[in-house]
């Protein structure tokens, strides 16, 4: 059997105008390299689970994304980050919610899936069970990454609470994920965010919730998105993929499309999803200007792009 593996690193308003080469060619570098983590693992024959852990730990340690090291500023200026893992063939589940320096948070949503009974632990709570699974921990300061400062400042400055935006009338959605199909046809989704600019109240958006931000069973598909969370939420959104293959019989394109292209828009939600089903099919579909995405099929060659 074939394997397959796609990630994204956010949408929203990513438009070429705003662009300059240079940036662009650092956003597919890293996605390239992302997608390699993430198939050096599928090549091996190792697992779903495993590679969708390589790829977003490649993603959450380089500052262009909104998930660990590049993760966005909260109205006191700390970041408090969410992430969640699945996989499909027992429908194991990890989440974690509101960390504060834990350097790699799927790692720790994975951890969690493999070695607690529970499913999500969010804050205080969460970084003790991850000190006593000898996770890597990092200052303040390692988070502290200018381009976010920036962006706080301004929306600090203008009382906004802001979606990883990089202008005021734009919306950016940084937060990364990945899927993957294996070799032995098992599928597992991850997803990890810094969450909102300037967020209050510890907000917490659709990434870390199962079914909404993140969802895998082998009989139907896996799925992670990047949007809006409080419409992603509401919309159960990787999990209404699942539901209407599994009830309705329809495609994985298919139902990426009535979820994300009619029923999301309608909602008000902007965003998107990756996914991919038990045949090794990937969709890539958002209703916003760009998604940064990149896929893999075995003996296909890679591909990563940013607009439509
Ligand atoms: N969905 C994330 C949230 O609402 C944001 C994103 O996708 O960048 O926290």
């Amino acid at each position: 059997m074939n394997y397959s593996l796609a990630i994204h690193g956010g949408a929203g308003t990513i438009l070429r105008s705003s662009m300059t080469p240079e940036k662009e060619q650092a956003y597919h570098l890293a996605l390239r390299e992302s997608l390699i983590a993430g198939e050096n693992i599928l090549a091996k024959g190792g697992s779903a689970l495993d590679a969708v852990t390589a790829s977003i730990v490649s993603l959450e340690n380089c500052p262009l994304f909104n998930a660990g090291l590049g993760s966005v500023y909260t109205n006191e200026g700390k970041h408090e980050m969410d992430a969640s893992i699945m996989e499909g063939s027992l429908l194991e589940a990890g989440a974690v919610s509101m960390l504060k320096n834990i350097k790699n948070p799927i790692l720790l949503a994975k951890t969690i899936l493999e070695k607690s009974e529970h499913v999500f632990l969010c804050g205080e709570g969460a970084e003790t069970f991850a000190r006593d699974n000898g996770l890597n921990f990092e200052p303040d300061e390692y988070f502290n990454t200018l381009f976010r400062k920036e962006q706080w400042l301004q929306a600090l400055n203008e009382d906004q609470i802001l979606l990883d935006h990089n202008g005021l009338n734009e919306k950016k959605f940084g937060t990364v994920g990945a899927v993957a199909k294996d070799r032995n046809g098992n599928l597992a989704a991850g997803t990890s965010t810094g969450g909102m600019t300037n967020k209050k109240f510890n907000r917490i958006g659709d990434s870390p919730i199962i079914g909404a931000g993140t969802y895998a069973n082998n009989n139907t598909c896996a799925i992670s998105c990047t949007g809006h969370g409080e419409y992603f939420i509401r919309g159960v959104v990787a999990y209404d993929v699942s539901c209407l293959m599994e009830y309705k019989g329809l495609s994985l394109k298919e139902a990426c499309e009535v979820v994300i292209l009619d029923k999301q828009v309608r909602l008000g939600g902007e965003g998107g999803l990756i996914g991919v089903n038990k045949m090794g099919d990937v969709a890539l579909v958002f209703n916003s200007e760009g998604m940064y995405r990149g896929c893999i099929k075995e003996g296909e060659g890679l591909e990563t792009k940013i607009y439509k």
